[in-house]
């Protein structure tokens, strides 16, 4: 703020110099103008007067030596008539006698009426004044020519013995005086006066013919000028109010002073406007200087609010992100690690510098790299958030567990996601307990096989598949023969030893990946076989049969053989068409035959006698 103020008083501040400068400079320039212009003017019109002298001076000194009259006509032609032509100014001569009386006129060399001077100035002055020397007359209208205003420019005429014998006298034109100073630019209220030095107006620009003969004597920038040979001054002037630059100089050689007043306010006019336009520009540059500072100024302030703000929300996020054992990630559009937190070394095994600007995907496990990739794909099309969980692939082929969440970044303009935030876990060794707890519930603690729950999932899942794949499903049912004496005989530790060995030989009858086989119940086993025909089955389970015979696991109580064996009921379900069919006919069917293999002997395979219908997707 105090910035924009120094900034705009120094601009005003400069441009006040400069304008003052410009005014002074126009002031120098004024004042070299005029001194120059009266300096020449002056020059000019002494060395007019002067040569005009000279004829006077030749005329009276002619005079005084032989008398005028006396002297041969041609003479006071050769004197006068010659340097008449010479002169601008001059325009006749006149010399009169003693008495006033014009004598003799260039203009009419003899005179048709006598016209008389003595009460003019010009003759008193030279009649009274022996003394007087030059002397110029104030403007007088002719008399001889046309009325015009004339100055008449005179000497004494003197005898011989040195007594008055006249006056010669030069007459000068004011208008041709005028003329001279016209053309010259002086302003609309600029002047230049020839005065005779005590102040009687002998010729003005721009004319005016009221102030011809007008004596300014007594008015203050005559005095002024009575004062030294030459000078400028400010004066105020008496005729017309209007104050002056007066620039003037004595004449050389005549009793005169030519002057050139410039009116002030013609000085300073086009300054002023010049000044006056400057001000009213810079005006309005400051205005609008200011106007930009203080919305800098505002801009700046809010700036600094909101990178304060940031500061400290980012603070708060460092403080919670460098100390949590979650790793926080900031990943940019294409996935390459934009920030990671210090939990990030932990999980993935590697320095901080090496995660960083790293793609985030490569250090997932192949297996599960399309599945979080889809996962952030969801991000992108224009879900919140996504949880899932991956494995984490160590530098040394290790695996991690991770749980993590992700959330897009959106760009305030589009909406659309500039990066991805995502916050993790190592989860691994949950994972492990969830696995081994799955694995608990699934098998059965004796023999390590499935066990009836898996087994009833098992035969509901396979039991659709083969409905829609239109294959043949086989069951198996296995069952320790008198087994409750063989406990009786070698004790319950024997029988579950003997379960086990039982558990081995059916596993290995169903070994294709979709084969379950579970205990089914106490010394109860049974064998799911997907895609196996009756025909099929029933080899398998025969197969089993005899293996378990030939194993000769000694048992006194089980006439005829002696040893452990087993009797199997084998069950077969096709996809036939057939109303209310369930797994449970399967199962029943299955059991139905392993009775019957009891009641028929034991140590046998009986198969069912139909193969149950398991209706049709059709
Ligand atoms: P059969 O099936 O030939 O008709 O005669 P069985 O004696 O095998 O029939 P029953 O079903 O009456 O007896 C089953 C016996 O199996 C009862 C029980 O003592 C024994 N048994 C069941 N589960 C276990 C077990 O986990 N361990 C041991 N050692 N014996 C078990
Ligand atoms: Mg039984
Ligand atoms: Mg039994």
């Amino acid at each position: 703020m105090i910035t924009g103020a120094l900034l705009a008083a120094g601009v005003f501040l400069t441009v006040a110099a400069v304008l003052l400068d410009v005014r002074q400079d126009a002031w120098d320039r004024v004042r070299d103008a005029s001194a120059n212009l009266t300096l020449a003017v002056e020059r000019d019109l002494s060395s007019e007067i002067r040569a005009i002298d000279l004829t006077l001076r030749a005329v009276a000194g002619l005079m005084a030596r032989t008398g005028f009259e006396h002297s041969s006509a041609d003479l006071r032609e050769a004197l006068v008539l010659e340097r008449l032509s010479s002169s601008r100014y001059l325009d006749a001569v006149v010399i009169l006698d003693e008495h006033g009386d014009a004598m003799f006129d260039t203009r009419q060399h003899i005179l048709p009426t006598t016209v008389n001077f003595s009460e003019q100035d010009v003759f008193a002055a030279h009649r009274d004044r022996p003394d007087v020397g030059l002397f110029i007359s104030a403007p007088y209208p002719s008399r001889l020519v046309d009325r015009l205003w004339t100055i008449g420019v005179s000497r004494r005429l003197s005898y011989p013995n040195g007594n008055f014998a006249g006056v010669v006298l030069a007459a000068v034109q004011v208008q041709d005086l005028q003329a001279a100073f016209e053309g010259m630019r002086l302003g609309s209220r600029g002047t230049m006066t020839l005065i005779r030095e005590d102040g009687v107006v002998l010729a003005r620009n721009p004319a005016d013919a009221r102030l011809l003969g007008r004596d300014l004597g007594s008015a203050g920038p005559v005095r002024q000028m009575q004062l030294a040979r030459s000078g400028q001054f400010l004066a105020v002037a008496a005729i017309d109010g209007v104050e002056r630059f007066y620039t003037y100089r004595h004449l050389d050689g005549a009793p005169l002073i030519f002057n050139v007043a410039l009116a002030v306010s013609d000085i300073y006019d086009s300054w002023w406007r010049k000044a006056a336009l400057i001000s009213g520009l810079t005006g309005i540059l400051v205005i609008a200087m200011l106007t930009m500072v203080i919305r800098l100024h505002r801009e700046l302030a809010r700036r600094k609010d909101a990178e304060l703000a940031t500061r400290r929300s980012e603070t708060s996020f460092r403080l919670l992100a460098e100390n949590s054992s979650d790793m926080v990630s900031h990943i940019d559009l294409v996935g390459r690690r934009l920030y990671v937190s210090p939990a990030a070394a932990e999980i993935f095994a590697r320095p901080l510098e090496e995660l960083m600007g790293r793609a985030a995907l490569d250090d997932v496990a192949p297996e599960d790299r399309t599945f979080v990739q889809n996962s952030f794909r969801r991000l992108w099309r224009g879900e919140r958030t996504i949880t899932f969980e991956a494995r984490i692939l160590r530098p040394d082929g290790e695996q991690v567990w991770i749980e993590a969440s992700a959330r897009p970044l959106l760009n305030d303009a589009t909406g659309k996601p500039e990066g991805y935030v995502t916050v993790a876990r190592d989860v691994t060794d949950r994972k492990l307990a969830e696995a081994r707890l799955t694995a608990l519930a699934r098998t059965d603690a004796l023999t390590d096989l499935a066990n009836r729950r898996v087994f009833d999932e098992a035969l509901d899942r396979e039991w659709h598949r083969a409905r829609r794949n239109e294959a043949p499903l086989s069951l198996l049912l296995i069952d320790a023969d008198r087994f409750k004496l063989f406990n009786d005989s070698y004790g319950h530790l024997a029988g579950d030893a003997c379960l086990q060995r039982l558990a081995d030989a059916a596993a290995e009858i169903g070994r294709r990946p979709a084969d379950v086989v579970a205990r089914y119940g106490g010394e109860e086993f049974a064998i799911l076989l997907p895609k196996t025909g009756a025909a099929d089955a029933g080899l398998l389970a025969e197969g089993l049969r005899a293996h378990i015979e030939t194993l000769a696991l000694p048992h006194e109580a089980n006439p005829p053989a002696g040893v452990v064996t087993v009797s199997i009921g084998v069950a077969t379900a096709c996809p036939w068409p057939a109303p209310d069919c369930t797994p449970v006919a399967l199962v029943a069917a299955a059991d139905a035959s392993l009775y019957r293999a009891k009641q028929s002997g034991r140590n046998r395979v009986v198969a069912a006698p139909d193969t149950v219908p398991m209706g049709s997707v059709r």
